[in-house]
């Protein structure tokens, strides 16, 4: 059989980025071809950008599939996003659909196998979510990520606390964003949600989208909650990672409140009395999401499609991922999430 190439991007190392040829793969028993469309950048691609990657990255992906494998389900034509996760589906976390927690990933398209930046990707069937026809191929991104992450950590709290009048988000960039608006739409849209960070252009979107900014380079944590009337918010989600910011947010919360740990991070620092014990605090860790949380955030974002898609900020076609990454990673980049798309 003839082979067919490709044009792919090589993430190069040092912040450089070229192109390669590749040839188009084929798809085997239950898997599909995608025809990449869209993916967000993510803070998690720093390693790949400076260190370069023998995979092409991409794992906040939306396409098309154009060839499928013999028993593979969904058809060809059909548009949806990718979940990371290529879970086994048969282990005991699989069985109970915390595929996040799968006890023998098979791989994570983008980061150990081809992902969302190759024009052309092979993936195993069940990793495939179809979205509806009037969800734009790059707002489908944001069902992973943005919208999965950002559900699931709010999920998280909800197991622990069952009447959340208030939040706290530490960090105001593309997840903390995530956070935010998840928030609103899983609670109410008037709940006091308030964010801080200490970039301006962060905080100008975060209030836009609803949030109560806080700028922490101007006032403390306790002055800015104050100054909302939020004494001691219920639930404190951290998307920074920093020791201090969630040890600050961990002081503040009222009794039964709770703190989640978004994704990576340094240490944690507390003491079982006064920070734990009496006030019966719960500190829990979130990763991800579950593949079959994906249906309700596809209503969601078919409701809200235009709310949530202001975290994309910019949008670069594939021949500019250089400029694009060059933009996201730069100190003082205003980005919200940025779009690389084909
Ligand atoms: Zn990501
Ligand atoms: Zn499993």
């Amino acid at each position: 059989m003839k082979k067919e190439f490709m044009t792919v991007p090589h993430f190069l190392g040092d912040g450089k980025i070229s192109t390669k040829e590749q040839e188009i793969p084929k798809p085997e028993d239950n898997q599909l071809l995608i025809q990449a469309k869209s993916n967000l950048l993510c803070g998690s691609d720093r390693n790949q950008f400076y260190n370069g990657s023998k995979i092409i990255p991409g794992h906040e992906g939306a396409g098309i599939i154009v060839d499928k494998g013999k028993n593979a389900k969904f058809e060809i034509g059909m548009r949806g996003a990718i979940y990371l996760y290529d879970y086994c589906g048969e282990c005991r976390n699989c069985k109970i659909n915390a595929t996040n927690q799968c006890l023998s990933k098979r791989a994570e398209p983008g980061f150990t196998v081809d992902g969302a930046y190759s024009q052309y990707y092979v993936i195993n069937d069940n990793i495939f979510f179809p979205v509806d026809d009037d969800i734009d191929l790059i707002n489908a991104s944001l069902l992973l990520d943005v919208m999965g992450t950002g559900g699931h950590a709010t999920k998280r709290a909800q197991l622990i606390h069952k009447d959340i009048q208030s939040l706290l988000i530490n960090g105001a960039g593309p997840i903390g964003l995530g956070l935010l608006a998840m928030s609103k739409l899983t609670f109410a849209k008037d709940i006091p949600v308030a964010i801080n960070d200490v970039i301006p252009s962060r905080l100008l979107l975060a209030e836009k989208m609803g949030g109560l900014p806080i700028d922490l380079s101007k006032k403390n944590l306790q002055e800015g909650l104050d100054n909302y009337g939020i004494k001691n918010p219920d639930v404190a989600i951290d998307a920074t990672g920093k020791t201090i910011a969630r040890k600050n947010a961990l002081d503040l919360l009222a009794k039964r409140g709770v703190l989640v740990l978004v994704g990576n991070g340094e240490g944690l620092e507390f003491e079982q009395y006064p920070d734990m014990g009496s006030k019966e605090r719960s500190i829990l860790g979130s990763e991800y999401f579950s593949y079959n949380e994906l249906e309700d955030n596809h209503q969601l974002l078919k409701n809200n499609q235009e709310y949530l898609s202001q975290i994309i900020t910019h949008k670069y076609p594939i021949d500019e991922i250089q400029k694009a990454y060059d933009h996201f990673f730069s100190p003082d980049s205003n980005a919200g999430k940025i779009a690389v798309y084909q």
